[in-house]
C-alpha cells in the first residue's frame, strides 16, 4: 500500500499530491466514523497522529457502545437497600465511568447478574454489595437508569 496523504500542510513536502510513499500505517479519523481508515508512511503517520485528527485505533465496537452502555463504563459498583413495601428487591448497579463518575444505574430486579447481560454491561469487574438508604436507592434509580 501507498501513503494516501495529501495535506499540502504536511512536513514530508508533497504538497497537495498524494505522498505515494510506502505506507506503513493505517490510521482513523476521530472527528467522523471512518471505518476504512487512510494508509500513511512513517513521516506523514507521525504529523497525522500528531494533528490530532487521526487515531492508530480502529474503533471496531464504536456502534454498539456508544450511547448504551456509556461508553467509558468501568466498574459495577453493587448497591442495595431493604425491600420494598410489596417485599420487591432493591438492589442494583451503578456504573462507574473512567473518570470516577456516576454514569449509569442497572436495576436487578429478579434479573440477577441477567440485568448487567441485558444492559450490555455484564463484562465490567463488580464491587461487593454497598447499603444505601432507601431513598437514594430511589434517587439513583430515577436520575441514573437507562
Ligand atoms: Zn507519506
Ligand atoms: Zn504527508
Amino acid at each position: 500500500m501507498r501513503c494516501q496523504c495529501s495535506d499540502p500542510g504536511c512536513p514530508v513536502g508533497h504538497g497537495s499530491r498524494e505522498c505515494g510513499k510506502r505506507a506503513s500505517a493505517t490510521l482513523y479519523r476521530v472527528d467522523m466514523d471512518d471505518e476504512t481508515g487512510t494508509d500513511f508512511c512513517d513521516e506523514c503517520a507521525d504529523d497525522a497522529m500528531e494533528s490530532g485528527v487521526f487515531t492508530d485505533e480502529d474503533d471496531e465496537d464504536d456502534e454498539e457502545v456508544e450511547d448504551n452502555p456509556p461508553s467509558d463504563a468501568m466498574l459495577a459498583l453493587y448497591v442495595a437497600t431493604n425491600n420494598d413495601t410489596n417485599g420487591n428487591p432493591r438492589r442494583g448497579w451503578i456504573i462507574v465511568g473512567r473518570d470516577g463518575s456516576f454514569v449509569g444505574f442497572v436495576d436487578e430486579g429478579y434479573r440477577g447478574t441477567g440485568a448487567l447481560k441485558h444492559a450490555g454491561v455484564d463484562d465490567l469487574p463488580k464491587t461487593g454489595r454497598l447499603e444505601v438508604t432507601p431513598g437514594e436507592y430511589r434517587a439513583l434509580k430515577r436520575e441514573l437508569s437507562y
